[in-house]
């Protein structure tokens, strides 16, 4: 069966310490101020019951990309996996694929083009587990693939309430926060 890669993050167990943010930049040489994943800590409800979420962001991988179909060069598209990449050599940096990504998951290199989570595909496909994810002290981010039944981000999924982000943008997202 065809893979399809895809993230479940722990809001439970995140404490946000940036170890993944910190691990993409070293693992991708990303330039200053700019990065692929970020963290989020959302508060909700009324006190004395609020109750705060922590999540480690990046790019969804979204099945129904819009970043991807905006791209007039084809330098966004769809590699192994189902993973979103950019193709540094066509993009002319319009950003396009900014505007109508919902989840500002990209953003611009200095060196011109249009960069973002790559889901760490050249270390996945040496058998290795993507940068952040590796480097997460609290185990809160699992790599996987949806098309295994067997495999953990399956079985977290499955045994544990999750959600999207945005699902009103019908884009539908890869990346699942566990509740
Ligand atoms: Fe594209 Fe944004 Fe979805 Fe990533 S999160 S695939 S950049 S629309
Ligand atoms: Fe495509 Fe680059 Fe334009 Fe984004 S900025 S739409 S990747 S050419
Ligand atoms: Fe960065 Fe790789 Fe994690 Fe994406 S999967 S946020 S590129 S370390």
């Amino acid at each position: 069966m065809k893979k399809r890669y895809a993230m479940a993050v722990d809001t439970r167990r995140c404490v946000g310490c940036s170890a993944c943010v910190i691990a993409c930049k070293t693992e991708n040489r990303l330039p200053h101020g700019g990065f692929r994943d970020w963290i989020v800590q959302e508060t909700s409800g009324r006190f004395p019951g609020l109750s705060m979420e922590i999540r480690s962001e990046r790019c969804n991988h979204c099945s129904d990309a819009p970043c991807v179909s905006a791209c007039p060069t084809g330098a966004s598209h769809l590699a192994e996996g189902g993973v979103v990449l950019v193709n540094r050599a066509k993009c002319t940096g319009c950003k396009a694929c900014i505007a109508s990504c919902a989840y500002g998951a990209r953003y611009v290199h200095p060196d011109g083009y249009v960069d973002k989570c790559t889901f760490c595909l050249h270390r996945v496909q040496q058998g290795k587990r993507p940068a952040c994810v590796e480097t997460c002290p609290t185990r809160s981010l699992t790599f996987g693939d949806l098309a295994d039944p067997g495999s953990a981000v399956v079985q977290l999924i499955h045994s544990r309430r999750n959600k999207v982000l945005k699902p009103e943008t019908g884009n539908r997202p890869n990346v699942f926060f566990l509740a």
